[in-house]
């Protein structure tokens, strides 16, 4: 037990120390998912501002 128990936000493969990717304080197992959490983050919060867009007034 070294503390260290991250998983990928994406795929939630096992991190260690020696192959996790830290991008905005979050964890990835590489590259291509810390992009793909950002392209997810992006478009969650596109939705948001159109549905509260829509629900205004
Ligand atoms: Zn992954």
């Amino acid at each position: 037990m070294f503390g260290f128990t991250k998983h990928c936000k994406i795929c939630g493969i096992d991190l260690n120390k020696d192959n996790v990717i830290k991008r905005f304080g979050k964890s990835f197992c590489s590259d291509e998912h810390a992009n793909q959490y950002v392209q997810l983050r992006q478009q969650q919060q596109k939705d948001d501002s159109t549905r509260r867009r829509d629900g205004c007034c």
